[in-house]
């Protein structure tokens, strides 16, 4: 395909392999509820099929709504689309992820993340708005599609319900890259599957030798991919290479080290009448700044080679033209519950072999190519799973019950899961639930609950939150919840006398917000760069993200219109605080993090209160580090799980404040939550929730921001 230097995207998309099935897919769509299309990864599923029923008409009835997993994708994905179709983003094609809303009252193809998705339909169940949901990379199986699933599914299992309100019937596609399709239509009741015919070429992989058995842990493998990297670029022929690493830090790391390294070769020579001279080093990463996304996808200038370094979100998500060559570390960044601390963390572990095939696959759409995996044959066969575990297995679920239950839906054992979780992870979540006094002994949502559903939040979090404004002190609490769903504002530089410098700069802001206490500290920076006349000015001399911080001032905009929104209504709780002021903030934070809480031990240990009984340690980026013999029981936001275990964002408590909490976490009994769990939902409940006033639209529960 020859590229000129503004090529034109529109005619691009009709050498797509889906272009040829526009019309019978029209069809397919019209003539059945639910439909199951799949075909390799950058056939054109995502960008084209929404466009094909736009100009079939769809949109004169209601929107088309695509979910994606990934926020980047979403963004990236509507950016193409708009420019496809020649609009400005945000008018006909738009997007929507958590705490960022790209749409407006014109947008009828709109991108958006599966929680937003989930959030629309707790204000509107039958997703009256739309006349065609299309769920995207289902095969990916997030915890909010595979909720989804269920949901459209139940929707039509009484066809009044789903035709409610609506002058045409909603359609429903499913897409998926090609596994499971058949899992996929029976699941919805055998529904027709569409396969777009792939073409695809053949790639050659190799094994390495720098990961084995033994090194399920290792983190030395960013080296071993650049080395690998700077190898084919010196000796493959032209064509581009696309590095699978697991996140943002380890890719800069990898990044740096190109920049360095290819920089001391002298290149030039010739391979096939085409010289390469030079790499064009592209970072790609979920939370990086969407102008600097859009370079990834333009062609290199003649002569150079293009080296993509890249997450797992380059795997399906999305498509960057001219790869060749795969550079596969076989580590991916997977949120998992960890029985040892009892919490979700995002840990680094070894990719599945389905995973690893879909990587290599993606050297092959255009012509032949080549994958280096760093591992050994030998952990490829005693490390790696078949298939990746869908996150609903894997992962909390207090926050989806909550959703579910909020949905009318109380049977959440019997809900209609594609692959049901195990039972002991939903009786975990109605108790965290109870915990949190989102539901009541019985199982039911508790007012509070139902205010609690409405923030894009960890429920401990927004209840911490609700906690200080019903003490009308949501100013210390919202700014601290923002700053907490924010990638980390610390920057901690890479030279040691840099390092140092940054470090004392940080000790002093947390000197200044009383020391020993991390939320305070967070508080503090955020009041301070807010106040100042040079807000990236000041950033820049404290060594705090900008991009950061200018993110969390707008995330902390949108919480607080949600919580005036909640407080308009009549029943929002009030109470009176009789205790010392200078205590209150810890007092409420203590409200959403009693599960939370961990006391000294012996020398720097300390022991959690959970009933897990973890030992942990103080992280040392906390401003309580070093000072552990002060301190006889206090609260954390997460923990960092390593050889050891640490604790992270920590703050000093007294126990006085947690003591009527404590009993909440031994004393439960699930069985009882969960008896009520499996009784049938009334039909006059379902008509509360219907009729339920319509909230404004939502952010979503949690994004997948790797
Ligand atoms: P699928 O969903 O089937 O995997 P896509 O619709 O994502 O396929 O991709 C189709 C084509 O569109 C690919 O060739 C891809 O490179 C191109 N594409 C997608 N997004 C962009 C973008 N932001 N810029 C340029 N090209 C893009
Ligand atoms: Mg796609």
């Amino acid at each position: 395909m020859s590229k000129s230097a503004r090529w034109d995207s529109k005619d691009e998309s009709k050498h797509l392999p889906i272009y040829q099935h526009k019309h019978n897919l029209i069809q397919a769509v019209k003539n059945s509820t639910f439909l199951v299309v799949t075909g390799e990864t950058g056939s054109g599923k995502t960008t084209q099929l929404p466009q094909y029923l736009h100009e079939a008409g769809f949109c004169k009835k209601g929107n088309i709504g695509i979910t994606q997993p990934r926020r980047v994708a979403a963004i990236t994905v509507a950016q193409r689309v708009a420019q496809e179709m020649q609009c400005t983003l945000g008018r006909e094609v738009g997007y929507q992820v958590r705490f960022d809303d790209c749409t407006s009252q014109d947008t009828v193809v709109k991108y958006m993340t599966d929680g937003c998705l989930l959030r629309e339909i707790l204000a509107d169940p039958g997703l009256s708005q739309y006349s065609v949901v299309i769920l995207d990379e289902v095969h990916e199986r997030s915890l909010n599609t595979d909720i989804l699933l269920g949901l459209l599914k139940k929707l039509f299992s009484s066809p009044a319900k789903a035709s409610k309100g609506r002058s045409r019937p909603l359609k429903v596609v499913v897409m998926s890259a090609t596994l499971e399709t058949d899992k996929l239509s029976a699941f919805l009741g055998n529904c027709p599957v569409f396969t777009i015919p792939g073409r695809t070429f053949p790639v050659t992989c190799m094994f390495g030798t720098a990961v084995g058995p033994k090194d399920t842990e290792s983190t030395g493998y960013v080296k071993e991919v650049v080395k690998m990297a700077l190898d084919v670029h010196s000796s493959e022929m032209a064509g581009d290479i696309l590095v699978f690493l697991t996140g943002q830090s380890e890719i800069e790391r990898a990044c740096d080290l190109l920049f360095e390294k290819a920089e001391a070769i002298d290149y030039r020579y010739d391979v096939q009448d085409q010289t390469v001279e030079g790499l064009l080093i592209l970072p790609l990463y979920g939370s990086m700044p969407t102008d600097q996304q859009r370079q990834i996808f333009q062609p290199p200038p003649p002569g150079i080679r293009k080296c993509v370094v890249a997450t797992n979100i380059a795997a399906t998500s999305l498509t960057i033209n001219g790869i060749k060559y795969i550079i596969d570390s076989g580590f991916v960044k997977q949120l998992n519950h960890n029985s040892r601390v009892g919490m979700d963390i995002l840990e680094v572990v070894p990719i599945s072999k389905s995973e690893a095939q879909q990587r290599a696959g993606r050297a092959g759409r255009t012509s032949a190519g080549k994958c280096f995996r760093i591992y050994t044959k030998e952990f490829w066969e005693k490390c790696m799973p078949e298939y990746t575990v869908p996150e609903i297995q894997r992962t909390s679920l207090t926050a989806v019950v909550l959703t579910l239950k909020c949905l009318g839906i109380h049977d959440v054992i019997r809900f209609p899961y594609l692959d049901s979780p195990e039972e002991r992870f939903i009786l975990e979540a109605l108790k965290q639930l109870f915990q949190f006094d989102a539901i009541d002994r019985r199982g039911r949502v508790t007012q509070l609950g139902e205010l609690m559903v409405e923030f894009p939040l960890h429920p401990g979090l927004t209840r911490a939150v609700l906690k200080a404004a019903s003490l009308s002190c949501q100013d210390m609490l919202l700014p601290v919840a923002a700053m907490l769903s924010v990638e980390n504002i610390f920057i901690r530089p890479g030279h040691p006398d840099k390092q140092k410098e940054a470090d004392k700069i940080h000790r002093a802001l947390a000197a200044k917000s009383g020391g020993m206490n991390d939320f305070a500290t967070l508080l503090t920076v955020f009041q301070l760069c807010k106040s100042s006349d040079r807000p990236s000015e000041w950033c820049r001399q404290n060594w705090i993200h900008w991009r950061a911080l200018k993110s969390a001032f707008s995330v902390e905009t949108q919480l607080r219109e949600i919580l005036l929104r909640l407080q308009q209504k009549r029943d929002f709780p009030v109470e009176t605080f009789d205790g010392n002021k200078g205590e209150l903030f810890r007092q409420c934070l203590c409200t959403g993090y009693f599960t939370n809480v961990a006391r000294r031990s012996v020398g720097k240990v300390f022991c959690t209160m959970d009933g897990h009984g973890s030992m942990v340690q103080i992280h040392p980026s906390s401003s309580l580090f070093d000072q552990e013999a002060e301190l006889n029981w206090v609260i954390f936001h997460d923990v960092l799980v390593t050889s050891r275990v640490y604790i992270r964002t920590v703050c000093p408590i007294r126990y006085d404040w947690v003591k009527d909490l404590l009993p909440k976490l031994h004393e439960v009994d699930v069985y009882e939550l969960s008896s009520v769990a499996r009784e049938e939902v009334t039909d006059e409940e379902m008509m509360k929730w219907e009729t339920r006033e319509a909230a404004k639209r939502q952010p979503e529960v949690s994004a997948e921001d790797v």
